[in-house]
């Protein structure tokens, strides 16, 4: 089996036991980048120098001896919303082109200090803002399992990366599922965690109060030791907890569902829901409840209002954070035909910089907080999230985790839902809601779509801070569906056919 199909904590033991070199592993990795990219577009920038420096420098560290940590040596791929000192950082938007940030986000920070090789950028819709990448000002990334379709977003060169074996690892960020969607659609394992359990210190804001950075893998194993690496709390982040929530990786260690009650959210199954998705779903929880989890019904009434109340407050928040770019501060400047004034510079640069979807979602945000329209909307919306969070409560009265198909469908086609925006916020339906409540969700591929041979993926939620219940049951189920699943999907990537 080649180096690149290998989990992230095989390839740390690998590392451990000097079967191979950090500077050999981020070779094999960037080799397979300059093999795929050019297609997949999963990675803007690409920092072969840079990863390979920092890849011989962990190399030389471990000959010393030295102490280090369970990932140190693993390469990694960065979503390109989060702040990288040296390294071009443009949010998907042409309005950061030739940005290069002079800090770096606090989790950047963090898997440096690890000693985790940063191989590159990784493509996203612009600012976040999408379920395909198709905003993007660079081009979609495609999705390694069909080349005709979306590998997801707002995240989808992280999870097309990790899906077609161009990163072992990567890290995403989640407003409304852009860590979660994708994961499904390519077979990969996303983690949003709680609000507040990862800094967001240098992440490009897009819904300061939905917003978390988490981990994109091929495994739950590997998304709790990234997890482990990215979390905790941070003095440069106001909204960070305070205290720890635990160790995820030794939560991935939990071999035993017995007694677990999932709750299966009502409104998130049945119609709606493409028949193969629904298959692999129910098989799912048959496997779980063959393992002595019980199963339980939920009801969460208020989801129906979930899209509506999104796209207000994240729009609304959006609008506020996007101000920023104004021409004087950060990337792009253009001017104006004829006499130029500030208003008049800012203008032409905005226009010419954002795309049409930022455009969209700033003139929507701006008129939902303007004066006489506050109440009607962004006041109804945050209402709408006071009954979601209400209603996510009581569901976990009656229920350990919640569980529902992360997605209504498998992977749509490039172009299938960019003409019509509302087609694809229907598409965050099962996402949205931790966001908007702050809890924790993970997405676990259950198999394939027998109608299409498509990735499916399971969400689980959690209460705020009991991020550790995802690792537990994911990595049991995983477990049950190991020898159905994961090998047809190791196997995947050198077979794709690059053209
Ligand atoms: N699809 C959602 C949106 O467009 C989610 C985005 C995200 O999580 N960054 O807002």
């Amino acid at each position: 089996m080649s180096v690149l199909n290998k989990s992230a904590h095989e390839l740390a033991s690998m590392l451990v036991s000097k079967e191979i070199s950090s500077v050999e592993l981020t070779r094999a990795q960037l080799d397979n980048i300059d093999k795929l990219n050019p297609r997949l577009n999963s990675y803007l920038t690409v920092t072969h120098e840079l990863a390979l420096t920092q890849a011989r420098q962990v190399d030389e560290l471990r000959a010393k001896g030295e102490k280090l940590s369970a990932l140190a040596g693993v390469p990694i791929a960065v979503k390109d919303n989060l702040t990288t000192i040296g390294i071009e950082t443009t949010a998907g938007s042409k309005i950061l082109q030739g940005w290069v940030p002079p800090y770096n986000a606090t989790v950047v920070e963090k898997i440096l200090s690890h000693r985790m090789p940063i191989l590159g950028k990784t493509n996203l819709d612009e600012f976040a803002m999408g379920s395909s990448t198709e905003n993007s000002a660079y081009g979609p990334s495609l999705n390694p399992w069909d080349l005709a379709r979306t590998p997801g977003g707002s995240g989808g060169g992280s999870s097309s990366a990790v899906a077609s074996m161009q990163a072992p690892l990567a890290l995403g960020s989640d407003t409304g599922g852009s860590i979660r969607f994708p994961a499904a659609v390519t077979g990969t394992v996303g983690v949003k965690p709680t609000y507040g359990a990862v800094s967001r210190y240098g992440l490009i804001a897009l819904g300061s109060s939905l917003d978390q950075i988490g981990p994109v893998t091929r495994n739950v194993l590997d998304a709790a030791m990234l997890h482990d690496v990215i979390a905790g709390h941070d003095d440069m982040d106001a909204t960070s907890l305070a205290e720890s929530l635990g160790s995820m990786t030794e939560a991935a260690k939990n071999d035993s569902v017995k007694g677990l009650k999932v709750g299966i959210i009502k409104e998130l199954t049945g119609e709606g829901f493409q028949a193969g998705v629904s298959e692999r779903f129910q098989e799912a929880l048959e496997l779980l409840v063959a393992a002595g989890a019980e199963i339980v019904e939920v009801s969460c009434p208020s989801f129906q209002y979930a899209i509506a109340a999104y796209y207000l407050i994240q729009p609304a928040e959006a609008s506020s954070n996007l101000a920023r770019f104004d021409s004087v501060r950060f990337g792009l400047r253009v001017m104006p035909e004829g006499a130029a004034t500030v208003e008049k510079v800012m203008a032409a640069t905005r226009e010419a910089g954002f795309g049409a979807e930022v455009k969209r979602r700033i003139i929507l945000g701006t008129y939902a907080l303007s004066s006489g329209y506050y109440d009607a909307y962004y006041g109804s919306a945050q209402k709408v999230r006071t009954l979601i969070q209400a209603d996510l409560a009581k569901a976990f009265e009656k229920a350990d985790v919640l569980v529902s198909p992360t997605a209504p469908t498998t992977a749509f086609l490039l172009g299938e839902k960019q003409e019509d925006p509302l087609a694809m916020y229907l598409n965050d339906i099962a996402t949205i809601p931790a966001n908007l409540a702050g809890i924790p969700g993970m997405s676990l591929p259950v198999g394939l779509a027998s109608e299409d041979n498509l990735p499916v993926g399971a969400q689980f939620l959690a209460p705020a801070r009991q991020d550790a219940r995802l690792y537990k049951v994911g990595a049991v189920l995983e477990k049950l569906l190991e020898n159905k699943w994961s090998k047809s999907m190791l196997d995947f990537a050198p077979k794709l056919e690059v053209n």
